[in-house]
């Protein structure tokens, strides 16, 4: 036996219904999207999964009519009719059953709705927590369904190239030990074990380096992973991750295998055609050029380090950060010089607000010896000076100039987040180009102050860059303690238009580098034996070299889909303080329950929100 197409309670979808079924007496089920009743007849647009149908009541068939009559917007019918052509000139192009209509002899109502909370169209002006509340009718709005569609055929594809390059998809356990990704851990205590908790994995990641101990060799999953954030921006504290691993390999199996799956997915998801493979930058040049690790390549604004040209300078700030051993970084904007001076006040604005000190900027003119700075600086700058702002960041006359000053890593951060936000402002980022790459060579450990996690930090104050088991590129092998500030890391990532996609690394398979690494993070051995025992015991029983990454299928699909939130591509997502309005989770938990964990919880702080 197999399965009916559309369930057993009717014999076509609404949606699949064309001319060619004309004369037909078919049977279709959906919600009321739309009704028009003028009296004597009654239109009715039914929905369901497949798409839209024009539904016919008029008198001949009394009952039905009568029915039609009586159903309201999201009502749930089942309708039977004859489908026929629609009369010349109410032929309907924007609807692919627009050539034909069902006229109804019966209708029936299987189930009366109330009318919804918010119209079921692509755009509504209503709030997010309305949606989220009410989210199975958001869900029934076009733009969501296909977003869910989308993310299914995505995860399609992935598992179809991922099996057919030998992975395997192997569960991990979701109750489990604290697994470092540098996030706080979501707990679960225990009632057998009392006074003891599991933790929620923040990725697989010591699991799927055990399947590589276990030789399994090529492992994946489609993982949800857990992380106890403070939700900035656009996270959700669940996310799914493509999770995989493979063994006897490293960068140029996963660089290899990625590209070759990002491929597949842009071509059947988009019908657009990647390139076979992906610039590689490394971390110091994107951040040189572009102020960031995860540079937007869909545009060039790049960046230029001006210490060569300002280090005879009389220009007071730029001189006191460049003997500070600072930078000073500036951009072109093109067609810059239409700004207002109201407006570059404002920008410099926006960098205070970054922590900046102020922004400085100018505008190239034509003169009669070549181009000038219009500048509130340029008195005090040379001549050679000017020409030399000009010729590093290619202004030309027109274009206005912004100077960052400060810190390097500062000023090329702000410069580069100034880059991004001026090109999104001005209109700037072309649409519909899909610029990915890999960002290589990171460097092992970042100053704590640059993480999420500080308290993860060792007594000098780094902590990991991307996680203690990334192995250190093979220069740093013997003495990345001794210089941790230089030391790069066998991590990459892949970028695409200046979003995050993946992170991941070739893996430490030396159980004493691994010590080395982690006695170097501030984790003792009897700690490391405490946490990562499991892992390390592991490695005793040989470990073949591995390598692996894990795509953010939440991002990944959030682009495909044009959408500027994960929230949109996923089908019950949490809000940005973590709470579902929903099922109103988090809740406050039964007195009981907790006695039996040996928990009391404290009373309830005063919310925000
Ligand atoms: N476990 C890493 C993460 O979640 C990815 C990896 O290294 O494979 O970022």
């Amino acid at each position: 036996m197999s399965i009916t197409p559309y369930g057993a309670q009717r014999t076509h979808g609404a949606g699949t219904l064309r001319s060619e079924h004309a004369g037909e007496t078919v049977t279709v089920a959906g919600w009321v999207d739309t009704r028009r009743d003028h009296g004597g007849v009654a239109f009715l647009d039914l929905r369901d999964r497949t798409g839209i149908l024009q539904v016919v009541a008029d008198p001949e068939a009394s009952d039905a009519l009568e029915a039609a009559h009586r159903v309201r917007s999201e009502w749930v019918l089942r309708i039977t009719g004859t489908v026929r052509e629609r009369p010349e000139g109410m032929v309907n192009e924007k609807l692919p059953t627009g050539s034909i209509e069902l006229a109804a002899t019966s209708v029936e109502v299987l189930s009366a709705a109330e009318t919804p909370p918010f119209p079921i169209e692509d755009e509504i002006d209503v709030s997010e927590e309305l949606r989220l509340r009410h989210r199975y009718v958001d869900l029934r709005r076009n733009r969501l369904a296909r977003n869910l569609r989308m993310r299914a055929q995505t995860l399609a594809v992935i598992r179809r190239v991922m099996e057919r390059n030998g992975f395997m998809d192997v569960e991990t356990p979701v109750l489990t030990r604290p697994t470092p990704e540098g996030a706080r851990d979501f707990l679960v205590p225990s009632r057998l074990q009392p006074g003891e908790s599991y933790a929620l994995p923040q990725s697989p990641q010591l699991f799927k380096q055990l399947l590589m101990v276990a030789g399994i060799e090529r492992y994946y999953q489609i993982a949800r992973c857990f992380r106890d954030e403070n939700l900035r921006a656009d996270r959700q504290p669940e996310f799914t991750q493509l999770d995989l691993e493979l063994s006897f390999g490293d960068e140029e199996d996963v660089y290899a295998l990625m590209e070759e799956m990002f491929g597949e997915i842009f071509a059947e998801v988009l019908d657009v055609t990647l390139p076979e493979s992906f610039p590689r930058i490394t971390f110091e040049e994107a951040m040189r050029r572009f102020g960031s690790d995860k540079p937007d390549l869909r545009f060039a604004m790049e960046l230029a380090d001006l210490g060569g040209v300002f280090a005879d300078t009389e220009v007071g700030v730029f001189k006191g950060v460049l003997s500070g051993g600072g930078a000073v970084v500036a951009l072109a904007l093109p067609s810059g010089g239409e700004l207002t001076r109201r407006e570059f006040d404002e920008w410099t604005e926006w960098a205070k607000r970054r922590g900046a000190k102020g922004l400085a900027w100018g505008v190239v003119e034509g003169g009669d010896d070549g181009p000038t700075l219009r500048s509130p600086l340029s008195k005090f700058m040379s001549a050679e000076e000017i020409a030399g702002v000009l010729s590093e960041t290619g202004a030309e006359v027109g274009d206005a100039v912004f100077f960052g000053a400060g810190p390097v890593t500062f000023a090329r951060t702000l410069m580069g987040a100034l880059r991004v936000a001026l090109a999104e402002e001005r209109g700037l980022i072309p649409e519909g180009r899909w610029e990915f790459c890999w960002v290589v060579e990171p460097p092992m450990f970042d100053p704590a102050d640059e993480s999420d996690d500080p308290t993860a930090a060792n007594a000098e104050g780094w902590v990991p860059n991307h996680h203690p088991f990334t192995a250190p590129a093979p220069e740093f092998d013997d003495d990345f303690e001794q210089r941790p500030g230089e030391a790069t890391a066998r991590a990459y990532d892949i970028v695409l238009n200046g979003v995050e996609l993946a992170s991941g690394s070739v893996r430490i398979h030396d159980a004493e580098v691994q010590r080395r690494v982690l006695r170097f993070l501030g984790i003792s051995d009897e700690d490391a034996e405490e946490k990562f025992g499991f892992l390390l015991r592991g490695f005793r029983y040989g470990v073949p070299p591995h390598a692996g990454i894990a795509p953010g299928i939440d991002r990944v699909v959030m682009l495909l889909c044009g959408e500027r939130s994960i929230r949109e591509v996923i089908a019950f997502p949490k809000t940005q303080t973590g709470a579902d309005p929903m099922t109103d989770a988090p809740a406050p938990y039964d007195e009981i329950a907790l006695g039996e964990l040996g928990l009391r919880l404290a009373p309830k702080p005063s919310r925000k929100n």
